[in-house]
Formats: structure tokens, sequence, C-alpha cells
């Protein structure tokens, strides 16, 4: 058997080793190339398996749904250059994957048209306008003040619930 023909036997020798020929098995164990491969291949896959996703917090659709609404609501033309500018510039840096996440799903939700990406991967606009700039701070404004009432509200359930738990334990 050849090391060519043996890479395409490698995911089985991982996942479902039985189905493996006995020549396969007998050049992996002469060819120390293709055993490295295989040995890569499964610590990868181990290492994947390890991994876990993250939870998402628990207001995160509220929080979306927040931002989408404010997106909706911002004037059609130019909101795409807005975004870009608010990913680039913005100052609150964990708020980057939800945006990208809200940018991504504003993509599919105008139905991501070609004209938006081909002005979204143009470099820096020519003639960035004063009011532009006035309208963005005053959507990171209102923003701000939507999460913070979020996140006053969880707080609020928080403590509320170990108030309840404290009086239940009296
Ligand atoms: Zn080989």
């Amino acid at each position: 058997m050849t090391c060519e023909k043996l890479k395409t036997f490698l995911p089985d020798m991982v996942l479902d080793p039985a189905r493996v020929p006995a020549e396969a098995r007998q050049h992996l164990r002469e060819c120390s190339s293709c055993e490295n491969d295989w040995k890569e291949l499964e610590a990868t896959l181990r290492l994947l398996d390890s991994w876990q996703s993250p939870a998402p917090t628990p207001y995160f659709d509220t929080q979306l749904a927040a931002r989408l609404r404010e997106e909706k609501m911002s004037p059609a033309p130019g909101w795409l250059e807005r975004m870009r500018m608010r990913l680039l510039f913005g100052s609150d840096l964990h708020l980057r994957p939800l945006m990208a996440g809200a940018f991504a799903l504003l993509l599919v939700v105008s139905g991501g048209s070609y004209a938006g990406f081909v002005s979204f991967n143009r470099t820096v606009p020519q003639n960035p306008t004063v009011s532009a700039t006035v309208t963005d701070l005053e959507l990171l404004d209102a923003n701000a003040q939507t999460l913070q009432q979020l996140a006053a509200f969880d707080d609020a359930s928080v403590d509320g619930i170990s108030a309840t738990n404290a009086n239940t334990s009296n």
C-alpha cells in the first residue's frame, strides 16, 4: 500500500478502525510518516472533543433584538458603513462578538445584497460627514442605555432570587 492510498483510510483509522483493511494497518507499522499523520489526526479530534461552546448569557436574545431594532430604525443608506466604523473603533470591546453576530444576521435579514458587500469591502470612506458621526454617537448612547437597563434587570432578578432563598432558609 502506498502512502497516498493510506491517507484515504486515515479518518477510518480514528473513527471506525474495524473498517480499515489489514494492509493499511501493516503500512502504519512500517511507515513512520503515515503513523505521524494518524497520531496528529487523532490528537486533533480528541482536542475538538474537549472543546465546549460557551453558553449564551440569559438575555442574549433580548439584547440582540434590541440591537436589531435599533439598526432597523436607522436610515437605510450608510448603515453598513456605520456598523463597520463601530466594529473598528467601538470602545466596548466585549460587545464586538455580539456586534459581529448582529451584523451577520442583518446581512442575512436584508438579503445580503451584492452591492452591500462591495461597499463593505471598500476601504476608508472618502467623505465621512459630521452628521453621520453625531448620529452614530446618539445610537451608541441609546445602546448603552438599553444594556444598562438589561443589566439592572439582571442584577435585580439575581438579588430577588437570593433574597427569596434567604427567606426560605430562615
Ligand atoms: Zn506511508
